[in-house]
């Protein structure tokens, strides 16, 4: 069905025909071509990182960034337990086991507390953890400063999924930027788009190395084809690239106006009772990819689900938050830390649209299915 409000759509009005077209007319379209180089040194510039490999998809950067970080089979890997299935799902191509650990209140995303239980817990087992995977949950940062520390203290890189969070920012410094890698999306309907596509960022020089070899089919530079590794189909076509661009450069404009976006709902929802939105540190600029809310159906008298039927009668498009990893029917038996804030927040959120060009005509619309469906109870 088509939405006369969808979730989150991107929008093209920059120069992504144009380059579209240049591309096409250079004759390169697969994964050679000046876009790829420019839209590399481009991302690097936004997230202030040294060096960038752009890649198919988020989730082939997740895989690649595990192998990187040497991640094989029999290996545990801490994850983020509130997220989508692909920031776990490549530690299972790869032979491990994901141990998952709940959220806190503040952020919706990782607990530091949590995470210092489960190292410490895994350890004791004689399983040291091989990484663990931090995610800033639609577009909003997790607490990069507590968790760093741990890291650090025990020795276990971080691979942050920044794949909702393009150009958010946490204490001035661009999500993505704090771990050993970060991985970006770039797929249908994240805040700027390729199509489909990815990323992954280091400050290390090897791992960006390795990363180019390896999403390359792991060629040797050798006049005849010899390999000494099984490698990946992993790279960002040219006209993916040029897209992206494009986009990129109008990063800015866009996490302003989904910013807006969120800015908006939250006055628009102030007086209204049993409404809350993702909270927010003041150490942390989300891109507000998405703008989520939770219900609470005493207040309201109506839950989560109902208010998305009664959005969707109306032809606007709302989503539940993430099922926790730890309750999907794939990931049973997996280890898991914490308690029921995740189940919590699944069981009370929902998504709202938050593309850059929703209007204020649009979210008083859902403003007004809102206040109708409170005015019931009253
Ligand atoms: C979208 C997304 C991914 C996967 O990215 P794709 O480009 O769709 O493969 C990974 N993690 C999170 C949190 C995402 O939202």
């Amino acid at each position: 069905m088509a939405y006369t409000l969808p979730l989150s759509f991107p929008v093209f009005d920059g120069n992504e025909a144009h380059y579209l077209k240049q591309a096409i007319g250079s004759g390169q379209l697969a994964t050679n071509g000046e876009f790829i180089d420019r839209f590399e040194k481009k991302l690097c510039r936004k997230m202030k990182s040294h060096q960038a490999v752009a890649l198919n998809s988020g989730t082939s950067a997740l895989h690649l960034a595990l192998i990187l970080l040497g991640v094989g089979h029999g290996d545990e890997v801490i994850c983020q337990s509130f997220t989508f299935c692909a920031s776990a799902n490549p530690i299972v191509y790869l032979g491990g086991t994901p141990v998952f650990v709940d959220s806190e209140a503040d952020t919706w995303n990782m607990s530091p507390e949590l995470l210092e239980d489960a190292v410490l817990s895994r350890i004791s087992l004689g399983k040291k953890p091989k990484a663990i995977i931090v995610v800033h949950l639609f577009g909003m940062p997790a607490k990069m400063k507590e968790i760093m520390e741990i890291s650090v203290k025990y020795n276990i890189p971080v691979l942050e999924d920044a794949a909702e969070a393009v150009g958010s920012m946490y204490r001035g410094e661009s999500c993505g930027s704090f771990g050993k890698i970060g991985v970006f999306s770039f797929n249908g309907n994240k805040i700027i788009s390729t199509g489909g596509g990815g990323a992954l960022i280091s400050n290390e020089v090897s791992v960006i190395e390795k990363a180019k070899y390896l999403s390359s089919q792991a060629r040797e530079d050798l006049p005849y084809y010899q390999h000494l590794e099984i490698g990946y189909n992993y790279r960002m076509n040219n006209m993916a690239a040029a897209v992206g661009l494009a986009q990129l450069e109008k990063l800015h404009d866009c996490i302003s106006k989904r910013r807006a976006v969120n800015a908006r709902y939250r006055d628009l929802f102030e007086d209204l009772p049993g409404i809350e939105f993702q909270p927010e540190l003041e150490e942390s600029t989300p891109n507000y990819w998405l703008s989520a809310i939770l219900i609470n159906g005493e207040k309201t008298g109506f839950s989560n689900d109902r208010l998305r039927i009664m959005l969707f009668k109306a032809g606007i498009e709302s989503r539940f938050l993430w099922k926790p990893l730890h309750l999907q029917p794939v990931f049973r038996g997996a280890p898991f830390y914490g308690g029921q804030v995740a189940e919590k927040l699944f069981l009370k959120g929902l998504c709202l649209p938050s593309s850059e060009n929703l209007s204020l005509e649009g979210q008083k619309k859902i403003t007004d299915i809102i206040e109708r469906e409170l005015s019931k109870i009253s």
